[in-house]
C-alpha cells in the first residue's frame, strides 16, 4: 500500500522545519497514512484531526493550548 506524499503542516508553507520537528523530522514532508499517532500521548487519530492540530489528539491539543495560556499569565 503507497500513501501519498503531503507537506509538513508544522512550517505552514515556510519550509523551515529542522530536524527537530517531530512531523517530518526536517524533511518538509511526509507520507500520509489514515490514521496517525498523537505525538503527545500516542493514540492513534485520524490523520485530518492529527493534521489540524499539528500532532496532537484533540485531548492533548486543548491540553497544550491550556497550559500555553497558564504559562502565559504566570509570566506576567
Ligand atoms: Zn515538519
Ligand atoms: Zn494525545
Amino acid at each position: 500500500m503507497k500513501y501519498p506524499i503531503i507537506d509538513c503542516p508544522r512550517h505552514e508553507g515556510a519550509y523551515d522545519c529542522n530536524s527537530f520537528c517531530d512531523v517530518c523530522e526536517g524533511e518538509q514532508r511526509y507520507e500520509w497514512t489514515p490514521f496517525r499517532m498523537c505525538r503527545d500521548c500516542g493514540t492513534a487519530i485520524d490523520h485530518d484531526t492529527w493534521f489540524e492540530e499539528l500532532g496532537m489528539c484533540l485531548d492533548c491539543s486543548n491540553a497544550y493550548w491550556n497550559h500555553d495560556d497558564e504559562m502565559e499569565r504566570e509570566t506576567r
